[in-house]
């Protein structure tokens, strides 16, 4: 009997584990392992955000493994030298691992397989964080799809893998298990202080995801098409912490919500919508493995030399504190700051108003989100904050501003969300609530930073991008209606 290391990363569960499972399958004993290595990630090392999920969910997979007569292994440093060394004090003779896709990662793993071969260790990879591989997706003439629609109909024709994969009640546990850290040494938690609230409200784990998953799908999933837009109903899953850290696989989750609708909603409405935006997320994974230079660089190569705002620190910092003086841009920021996460359909109204109306570039956003978000995902945030931009795969959002003004009174009629999130104005009627700069007295409450009227996107893409009459006219009335 041989000992196999199961070296576990952002697939933070035990359930539909492809790495874990057929490591169990061989009836060899199995050693959890998770490495806290983050400069290897770098330039993208978790934030701060990210990191305090990772603490906790950490700590509800160890619990889990222990209560099935196994443990989690914490080692921190240089992932190579720790499985070396580990290799060498279990005699393991093989590794698994379920595959990341971030270019730092990619590269690290495939060193590490190589090396590891050469002296003799079977590494196993295996897909656990998305439902198909990048590399699969391919249009007629061999190259990836730039475009989601027909990358999304390509995906269907490769069926799906039928069953998530379980694992048993109590695991083969090593005679003697090596030396390793506790998970406080890992000192995951250095910024803890950033989100003092975190407790009260998320819950990391495998366990607390499926319990936030089965109370999606009995219920506002049936209504997913009609309210995913509106922040200030619960319209939407929030999973996507858990799919980040891997505490649920897309398979699981689309899986569980296509039961639920047909089983418990008696109807597969509104699967179409939900399952749309898991593969927004297989898009973005698929995006940025075949453009690796993406979460840098602009994937329409024309805004290289765009000429963001100078001196822009003013508006960056007012932006970041949501002290813009334009309501749904400050609440969904000062969401962002009280619980780490924010509604979409905000994500897109604050990026495209930090970039179209303030003119700061957008890698200034994504790092300020990549900090902030507790489902800070490399490959999503590149691909939210290019595709509001203008710059990523799909070229019509390079035409449209986000009004923040028109967006508010459409998305949060009632000024429910802006009540939430800015106790200044909560008083306010409703019209004045959208626009406080109207109301007598004035509420305390900071004037908007920037005329909404002073766009550098008016110059940029009338003049350069959108030259073309046609083009202009399309700007200027997506402008005024979005
Ligand atoms: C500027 C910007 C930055 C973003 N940064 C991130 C990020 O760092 N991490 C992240 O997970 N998402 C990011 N998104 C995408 C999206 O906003 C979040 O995935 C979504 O708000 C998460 O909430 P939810 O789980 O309730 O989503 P639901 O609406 O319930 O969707 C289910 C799942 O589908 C995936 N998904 C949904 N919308 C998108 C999308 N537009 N792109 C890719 N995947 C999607 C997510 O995994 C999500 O959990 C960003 C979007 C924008 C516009």
């Amino acid at each position: 009997m041989s000992n196999i290391i199961v070296w576990l990363r952002r697939d933070l569960r035990l359930q539909d584990n492809p790495a874990l499972y057929y490591a169990l399958a061989t009836g060899h004993t199995v050693i959890p392992v998770y490495i806290y290595a983050p400069d290897e990630e770098a330039p993208w090392q978790p934030g701060s955000a990210s990191r305090c999920w990772l603490h906790h969910s950490l700590q509800a997979l160890d619990t889990a493994l222990r209560a099935k007569q196994s443990a989690l292994l914490f080692y921190k440093g240089r992932s190579l030298r720790i499985l070396q060394a580990l290799i060498k004090a279990t005699q393991a003779k093989a590794v698994h691992w379920n595959s990341l896709y971030e270019p730092s990662l990619l590269k690290r793993d495939r060193f590490i397989k190589a090396t590891l071969h050469k002296s003799g260790i079977t590494v196993r990879r295996f897909k656990g964080a998305l439902l198909h591989e990048p590399w699969a997706i391919k249009n007629q003439a061999g190259k990836p799809y730039q475009l989601f629609l027909p990358f999304w109909q390509a995906c269907q024709r490769f069926p799906l893998e039928r069953l998530p994969l379980a694992v048993p009640d109590t695991f083969k546990a090593p005679i003697k298990w090596p030396k390793s850290l506790n998970l406080k040494e890992l000192n995951i938690l250095a910024h803890q202080n950033s989100h003092p609230k975190f407790a009260n409200i998320w819950q990391p784990g495998e366990a607390a995801a499926w319990q936030r998953l089965h109370k999606w799908c009995r219920g506002a999933l049936s209504e997913y098409a009609k309210q995913r837009d509106f922040p200030y109903l619960d319209g939407v899953s929030r999973l996507s912490p858990s799919l980040h850290f891997g505490e649920l696989s897309p398979r699981q989750v689309l899986g569980a919500a296509k039961y639920a609708l047909y089983h418990l909603h008696g109807h597969t409405k509104g699967i179409e919508s939900y399952e749309r935006q898991l593969y927004w997320r297989e898009f973005a994974y698929y995006l940025l493995y075949h453009y690796p230079k993406m979460t840098e660089q602009p994937l329409d190569t024309q805004f290289q030399k765009f000429p963001w705002r100078n001196n822009s620190q003013e508006l960056l910092t007012a932006w970041q504190q949501g002290q813009t003086g334009y309501p749904l841009i400050d609440a969904g920021m000062r969401e962002l700051r009280a619980t780490g996460w924010m509604h979409n359909r905000v994500r897109m109204v604050v990026a495209s108003f930090l970039t179209k109306n303030c003119g700061i570039p957008w890698q200034e956003g994504a790092r300020w989100f990549w900090d902030s978000l507790v489902d800070a995902d490399l490959a999503n945030n590149t691909l939210g904050w290019q595709w509001v931009t203008g710059c990523g795969p799909d070229a019509a959002p390079s035409h449209r501003i986000f009004n923040p003004l028109l967006q508010s009174s459409r998305y949060d009629p009632q000024g429910q969300y802006l009540r939430r999130w800015l106790p200044e104005i909560a008083h306010l009627p409703i019209p004045e609530r959208h626009k406080p700069w109207a109301a007598t007295p004035k509420p305390n409450y900071p004037a908007p930073i920037i005329e909404m009227s002073n766009e550098i996107t008016t110059d940029f893409w009338n003049k350069r991008i959108c030259s073309r009459p046609v083009c202009s006219r399309r700007f200027i009335a997506s402008f005024s209606g979005l």
